[in-house]
């Protein structure tokens, strides 16, 4: 787990968990570790690309692939979301859409994680307090938002959630700018007070620092478990103040 975008002077947890107003969220990879449900919804879809265009899947997967190469290399190294590439490649934000609404399915491969839960419970109440105001958590996602729903939903947290910023919700994907700044109004603070949680660091973290918002990237859902301490929100009577191996930077 690693701090990015806030200064130095600001690494100890109680002094993250007063600047903080708000805490947005990725979901795939974040919330939860479950490599092959990920990997097969990008399977899944670029088989669904290729039919489109009457194509072998893994001819599809070669000309997405080497688009993306291409992309990167004129990016400074940047990577692109297969949301964008399809874009690129004749297949609209809103087909893209409608294939992730009926192809995904989160219930067949999430289940309820109440570590996750307790997580989320903690950083929304600042650590279980009851006089303090509760913070505004959104997830921020690739996928429509119903589908990012249905995710929180079979995690067991999506009551927890104040809103889902989708592909639907700006019609672009991450690591463009649009969806970052829908989950900024929802919060309706300074991006300075905000992180964002995320695992891909060209997808979720460096557009979230280029609007000044702080990032936490995550090797997966045992991280987020670790969030609390890192913000200095942990419950009543754990004075744990551990960050976990956390470092600014
Ligand atoms: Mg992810």
């Amino acid at each position: 787990m690693q701090l990015f975008g806030w200064p130095a002077d600001i690494d100890a947890p109680q002094r993250i968990g007063e600047r903080l107003q708000g805490v947005l969220f990725d979901i795939d990879r974040t919330l939860y570790d479950d490599d092959e449900y990920a990997h097969g919804q990008i399977t899944a879809l670029i088989a669904r690309f290729a039919r489109q265009f009457d194509e072998e899947p893994a001819s599809a997967h070669r000309r997405i692939k080497e688009w993306q190469r291409t992309w990167s290399e004129t990016n400074a190294g940047a990577r692109q979301s297969l949301g964008n590439t399809f874009a690129s490649l004749g297949v609209p934000i809103e087909t893209s859409v409608r294939w992730r609404e009926a192809i995904i399915e989160p219930e067949k491969h999430l289940q309820h994680d109440q570590r996750l839960r307790r997580a989320m419970e903690l950083i929304r109440t600042r650590g279980s307090r009851p006089d303090a105001p509760r913070l505004p958590l959104v997830v921020v996602t690739n996928n429509p938002v119903s589908t990012g729903m249905r995710s929180l939903a079979a995690l067991g947290v999506d009551d927890l959630v104040d809103k889902v910023v989708g592909l639907d919700t700006t019609m672009r994907s991450k690591p463009d700018a649009a969806p970052f700044r829908a989950a900024l109004d929802r919060v309706g603070c300074d991006a300075a007070s905000v992180v964002c949680v995320g695992d891909r660091y060209d997808v979720d973290i460096a557009p979230a620092l280029a609007l000044g918002i702080g990032g936490v990237l995550v090797d997966g859902v045992t991280d987020v478990y670790q969030l609390p301490a890192l913000f200095g929100f942990n419950a009543p009577g754990d004075r744990s103040d551990r960050t976990a191996g956390a470092t600014g930077a």
